[in-house]
């Protein structure tokens, strides 16, 4: 038989055969007609066909990939949190019109079927939506890049609001079937666990290893198409899904303990099941590190099969290889090349190191300690038994180095070692990626600055060639183009289209600041986005508000270094100013937040329940309520965000100096024309100098006055003493005055916040208030206000992901676009 690729006559190009083509997916694979059809039916026989339209490209892009044999990038990543991809995958095939014209008329009109798109949730917020964002920018710059994670099960929650507390709900995205995936259940890839390491002479004599695993699980394949923008190639994000072996199965069925059987094959299955809903907190959790190695494991045997079967002989690997650990989660991949080279494919330890060495590269995305993972030996030792003994030799050797370069610097050996001793003793993960990588790099460029001086400093000054920044940045297909379609057209009519692949085109936006008619044509964007949002408000919270009002929005994890308590006693001290005077003439505001607690984290928790509980209060008051209201937009997600960012007028960016190692939230705003007020945290102060100052309302302690203000001692206190209006928030929350007169229900906020502070909220307090007051005066003045809002948005171009991965292809990877023919 002669084989043929399908194309493009197949998937229909005009109305009529994309028309026919939804009927006959609907016909084929749902087994339904256009009258019985449901609007589930519609949108799995309308997304077959969207895909479709990417296979035949995906197609060309592997098999042209296959004869040339390049370099690839390789992004692990244990989260990626993708937003929906329906949307997505329509303006990158270029089918919306198509589809948009075969729906018209129908009983399924397209917002129906984008409604059915469920966003596969599998991060927890920033550090994975970079990961997609990342994604998005390598397929469009024509990068051979594929990104490797894990298909959870359960995703991040789904957050509900009861009685202004946050409850939680399985995130059960794969209840129906989710159509933009491939499942390859005959690719699957062997990964052991426990059992022990022994020792044995192979037919040359040589002393070598071999790890006898106790446990076998499968890693069963899923990959999600990632098409370029404007281009052909359609790269690929290939999940591993935890499978219990066939022979695992047979062997305790036939025992005949049938109970225990699927008890076991539950166990091993169970290493996919759901994300750990931590952000920047590690757990410390055994199933959580069994997660990150098993699916190191299966992406590094994937790569190396891919690698082998392009004809390469091992010891080029880095020649062709380049992987980059997305934070700590992925390192256990360190060790497990090294297992693999020694082990399976024979190299001698210098060679395999020299070789691991030039493969990975680490980025680091914190500046918390607390933050930086860290796991117990002897649980290492369990689950990993070969690896640890691969750690203590890696270390054994890195120390010894050390030592002939700081003889007797005993101090300098225990701060760097890869093995924390004193308590239980702990692999330090962070470490362990600085030593088996040729490049660590930072996420903005004082975060960067900051692991270099402080979080990594004794490895700087080991190796400062090493240390990189690589400022974040957001695609700006789905953060203006997908979220808004308003202000695309404007941009597009103004300047073209080429800004969607070249960013920094928005400069050219600069000169029609200045014209009264396009600011019109901008403030009518924006305040048709206002309206949409208000909309999704009543909607999801029954409370109206007025797109009138200035949009001020907080949406991001809820964390106490992020700071959301500080808004929320900026909100208290407005009301209590309106009460004080109902005459007082203040601009109209509408205070938005979004923000999931991990949620065994009691005090974020609390923070969610007095912003509802200030809301209630605030919202009802027949004096206060006409001049603010206070809203918390349940479950903030991607898809959320979308209809967030274009709607705001003002960011708040508000962490302790020194906390977020970058934010992205903070370029989506921008790039949607909010001003920001903000600290100079990680990439608010990039934000600042390209925007500039005139442009952006910067407040609060500086990094070096935060460490001073720590070092001197802070007392919480003085600054209480200072601000009467603080005073006044504290004690009204303090004596129950947002929880209908229960003292005790926030007494733990008021407690952290008196006597230890650590982020500093009370320390800002005023330099906060008197910044607000600031942007009060600048809302009033409309057109200079529409001014600086363009002026953000042409002067962020910068922070697009295509720069950032340019970058990162340019300076880390040394790997070079291929177009595909
Ligand atoms: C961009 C984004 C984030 C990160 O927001 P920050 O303000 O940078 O913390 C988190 N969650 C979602 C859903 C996002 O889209």
């Amino acid at each position: 038989m002669e084989i043929q690729h399908p194309t493009t006559d197949r998937t229909g190009r005009t109305p009529e055969a994309f028309r026919q083509n939804i009927v006959n997916n609907l016909y084929y694979s749902r087994g339904a007609n256009v009258q019985s059809a449901s609007n589930y039916d519609i949108y799995m026989a309308l997304s077959r066909t969207v895909r479709n339209h990417l296979v035949e490209r995906f197609r060309r892009t592997v098999d042209m990939r296959y004869a040339v044999n390049p370099r690839f990038v390789y992004y692990l990543s244990a989260e990626y949190l993708l937003g929906r991809q329906l949307p997505q995958n329509l303006l990158y095939s270029d089918t919306g019109e198509l589809a948009g014209a075969a729906l018209d008329g129908s009983q399924f009109p397209m917002t129906t079927m984008i409604e059915q798109d469920v966003e596969p949730g599998l991060g927890n917020g920033g550090l994975g939506r970079l990961a997609a964002c990342f994604l998005d920018s390598l397929a469009t710059l024509d990068i051979p890049a594929i990104g490797y994670g894990i298909r959870y099960e359960y995703g991040i929650f789904r957050q509900e609001i009861r009685d202004g507390y946050q409850v939680e709900q399985p995130d059960e995205w794969l209840a129906l079937d989710f159509p933009w995936e491939f499942a390859q259940p005959d690719d699957m890839i062997p990964v052991g666990f426990g059992g022990h390491a022994e020792h044995y002479h192979d037919a040359h004599g040589h002393v070598r290893a071999r790890w006898h695993p106790a446990e076998q699980v499968m890693g069963e394949p899923h990959h999600i198409l990632v098409p370029g923008y404007g281009t052909t190639t359609v790269n690929f994000l290939r999940l591993w899904r935890a499978r219990a072996t066939a022979e695992f199965d047979f062997r305790l069925f036939d025992i005949g303990d049938y109970a225990s059987a699927v008890q076991a094959k539950v166990h091993s299955e169970n290493i996919s099941k759901v994300l750990y809903p931590n952000d920047n907190t590690p757990q410390g959790r055994e199933l959580r590190l069994r997660q990150q190695y098993f699916f190191v494991a299966c992406s590094l045997r994937d790569i190396i099969d891919r690698f082998l079967r392009c004809g390469n002989p091992i010891e080029d690997l880095a020649e062709k290889v380049v992987i980059q650990l997305n934070d700590t989660h992925p390192v256990v991949g360190i060790p497990e090349l090294m297992r693999l080279l020694i082990d399976e494919y024979d190299l001698e330890w210098h060679a395999a190191w020299e070789i691991t060495g030039r493969v990975f590269a680490y980025t680091c995305h914190t500046l918390m300690p607390e933050a930086l993972e860290k796991w117990p030996v002897s649980l290492f030792e369990r689950l990993l038994p070969r690896h640890m003994v691969i750690i203590n030799e890696i270390n054994r050797r890195f120390l010894a180095d050390v030592s002939a370069r700081y003889p007797n610097d005993y101090d300098r050996l225990s701060r760097l070692s890869l093995i924390e001793d004193g308590g239980e003793r702990q692999v330090r993960m962070a470490h362990l990626a600085v030593v088996g990588s040729f490049s660590v790099n930072g996420v903005a460029e004082l975060h960067s600055q900051l692991l270099k001086d402080r979080v990594l400093r004794d490895f700087y000054e080991l190796w400062p060639e090493r240390f990189n920044n690589k400022t974040n940045g957001v695609t700006p297909r789905r953060f203006i183009r997908l979220a808004n379609p308003r202000l695309s057209g404007l941009i597009s009519d103004t300047i073209g289209d080429g800004w969607l692949r070249d960013l920094d085109r928005l400069e050219q936006l600069e000169s029609h600041a200045a014209d009264a008619a396009f600011r019109a044509q901008w403030r009518a964007v924006k305040t048709a986005n206002k309206v949409d949002l208000a909309a999704v408000i009543l909607a999801r919270t029954g409370c109206v508000v007025d797109p009138n009002s200035m949009y001020d929005v907080m949406v991001k994890r809820l964390h106490e270094y992020k700071r959301q308590l500080l808004q929320a006693l900026h909100i208290i001290t407005r009301y209590n100013r309106l009460v004080a005077d109902p005459t007082l003439d203040l601009t109209p505001r509408t205070f938005i937040f979004g923000a999931k607690a991990a949620p065994g984290y009691y005090m974020a928790k609390l923070i969610i329940k007095l912003i509802n509980a200030v809301g209630e209060v605030v919202n009802n008051d027949p004096v206060a309520g006409k001049l603010m209201k206070v809203v918390f937009l349940p479950n903030f997600n991607v898809t959320l965000g979308e209809s967030i960012y274009p709607a705001a007028d003002l960011s708040e960016q508000i962490s302790m100096a020194g906390k977020e190692a970058s934010g992205t939230g903070n370029m989506k705003f921008a790039l949607n024309g909010a001003l920001t007020i903000g600290t100079l945290d990680g990439a608010n102060i990039e934000i600042r100098e390209r925007v500039g100052a005139e442009n952006f309302f910067h407040f609060g302690l500086t990094v070096e006055e935060v460490f001073a203000l720590k070092a001197q001692g802070y007392r919480p206190m003085d600054y209480v003493a200072a601000a009467p209006e603080l005073e006044k928030a504290l004690k009204q929350i303090a004596s129950g005055v947002f929880s209908d007169g229960d003292p005790t229900l926030f007494e733990p906020i008021i407690r952290t916040l008196l006597d230890r502070d650590e982020f500093l909220v009370l320390a800002d307090y005023a330099a906060y208030i008197e910044s607000q007051e600031e942007v009060d005066r600048a809302y009033r003045d409309e057109e200079t206000w529409t001014q600086r809002a363009i002026l953000n948005a042409a002067r962020c171009g910068f922070f697009s992901s295509d720069r950032a991965m340019r970058q990162y292809a340019e300076e880390i990877w040394r790997v070079k676009s291929l177009p595909v023919k």
